[in-house]
């Protein structure tokens, strides 16, 4: 591995060194060859990644960190957060030049723990693990992980359950939360931090007139954009709080997450929150609200020959980026998806009146956009109680279609629509199995989600297909992890 140690040159009030504290009995989970190769891990460390992932071995060119950062949970201002059960234990660079830390989620108590123990669950371990490799593959920036163990070490969740770890992998672990933390209680550092944030990972806004603004505008773009591909998806992050969004714009920290079945917009995974503010049609107007939060962090870097109203007024500006790059990638998006020229005056509006039908007869999300691109109307319209508004549907789908390239069109539906997510029963069903030390569900999904927008007969199975008849209880998720 080539190390790029760098958290550890900022301020240790930004941080504490301790090691990971490994489980009783660690064994093998699962290990993402593929993505050690990028991470240009050498023969002995593939070797040693049971160790590695396990927390019994860490690297002498890195001592492991605890990050502090606070946050808004649930829209409340939470005080004082950091990693209390992770440990950045690496930053190294892969194939491509691009450092990617390395976390070891699940490594033990630290000074932020607060009331938790600083364990993470293998059913948790698993869920995240498999989602980070979905969604890397579905082109969403993410997290992802090389490799999980789990352990013979009970850890009590509302029941007593399998603890494990997990090495996860992203380009930035900075969350919104870390300019919070520092702008409540140690303001001074704020300047250095956000210049060594530029520096990391905005190079180019070095050069601009007002690095801080481009700087700005452009954490509130990505974060646009990513937001706009999880709409896409049908992914429901489940709890993004600010200490769980990163100013790169990957996906990170999404515990209690779910991919969209049937199609409901208003539709939260997550049930430990009462109040719905996480569910998935919210989710541009929470990031929008997150980034508005942040900015204020911002006002006291104003420069010296700057006005400060206008410096106010100015990074308020930048968040009118926001809604404006979500449209944009989520009109595009859309479009591409259905199979619609993007120029058209009406495909948008042809896309909402899709959604609408899908919303109203409870169809699933991604299905439905295969058996459309697959030309399968007729099945659509059989599963559709009101088949005159599949119908009135259809007749102005085709007419906009009727003149275009649909060849062109359907290529790019085959690039925009996953034949497989994980969905909720995917993953229990594996983790169901780990638990019983039986890994050849996680290594089967594995394999079924590393080629999401290819169809797999042999791999596949109907239940993968679709969501579990409506009689049978949906699988609960809580931020319990
Ligand atoms: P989350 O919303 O899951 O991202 O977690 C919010 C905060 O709680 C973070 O600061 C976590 O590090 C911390 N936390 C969550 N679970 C645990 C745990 N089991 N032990 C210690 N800290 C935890
Ligand atoms: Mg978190």
């Amino acid at each position: 591995m080539l190390f790029n140690a760098r958290y550890n040159t900022l301020p240790p009030r930004l941080y504490h060194h301790q090691q990971p504290v490994p489980l009783k009995g660690a064994k093998a989970g699962h290990f993402n060859a593929a993505l050690a190769d990028e991470l240009q891990w050498s023969e002995t460390d593939k070797q040693a990644w049971v160790d590695i992932c396990s927390g019994q071995k860490t690297f002498a060119e890195f001592e492991p960190l605890a990050m502090v950062y606070a946050g808004h949970q649930f829209g409340q201002w939470a005080g004082q957060l950091g990693d209390g059960r992770g440990l950045l234990i690496g930053q190294i660079i892969d194939k491509h030049g691009q450092t990617i830390d390395l976390h070891l989620k699940g490594a033990g108590s630290t000074p932020y723990s607060r009331m938790g123990d600083g364990r993470a669950v293998l059913r948790s371990t698993i869920r995240e693990y498999l989602a980070g490799h979905v969604l890397n593959n579905l082109g969403v920036a993410s997290s992802n992980a090389v490799g999980f163990t789990s352990s013979e070490q009970g850890v009590q969740r509302e029941k007593l359950e399998l603890g494990a770890m997990m090495l996860r992998t992203s380009d930035c672990h900075i969350r919104l939360g870390h300019f919070e933390w520092i702008n409540q209680y140690q303001s001074d550092l704020l300047p250095e931090f956000t210049q060594k944030c530029i520096e990391w990972h905005y190079p180019e806004c070095l050069n601009a007139e007002q690095p801080i603004l481009a700087f700005a505008t452009q954490v509130i773009q990505r974060t646009a954009v990513m937001i706009a591909k999880w709409q896409l998806i049908g992914f429901a992050h489940g709890v993004m709080n600010t200490d769980n969004l990163n100013i790169t714009g990957s996906t990170l920290d999404f515990g209690p997450y779910g991919f969209m079945e049937r199609f409901r917009p208003n539709w939260i995974n997550n049930h430990s929150d009462y109040q719905g503010r996480y569910t998935y049609q919210q989710q541009p107007s929470i990031g929008h609200w997150n980034l508005w939060q942040w900015l204020n962090n911002l006002v006291p870097l104003c420069p010296a020959d700057y006005d400060k109203e206008q410096w106010k007024e100015d990074l308020a500006k930048c968040l009118e980026h926001f809604e404006l790059t979500f449209l944009e990638h989520y009109k595009l998006g859309l479009a591409q998806k259905m199979g619609l020229p993007s120029f058209h005056k009406n495909s948008f509006d042809c896309a909402m009146a899709f959604l609408r039908i899908l919303q109203s007869e409870q169809l699933d999300y991604t299905q439905s956009f295969i058996r459309l691109q697959n030309h399968k109307y007729e099945a659509i319209k059989d599963d559709c109680l009101d088949r005159r508004a599949f119908e009135g549907f259809l007749a102005q789908y085709e007419s906009i279609r009727a003149h275009q390239d649909t060849d062109a069109l359907d290529a790019e539906m085959a690039q925009a629509n996953p034949q497989y997510i994980l969905r909720n029963h995917m993953a229990q069903k594996a983790i169901e199995l780990a638990e019983r030390n039986d890994f050849s569900e996680v290594e089967r999904l594995f394999t079924l989600l590393s080629r999401p927008f290819t169809k797999q007969p042999k791999l596949e199975t109907t239940e993968d297909l679709g969501p579990l008849p409506s009689d049978v209880p949906e699988v609960m998720v809580s931020c319990s992890s």
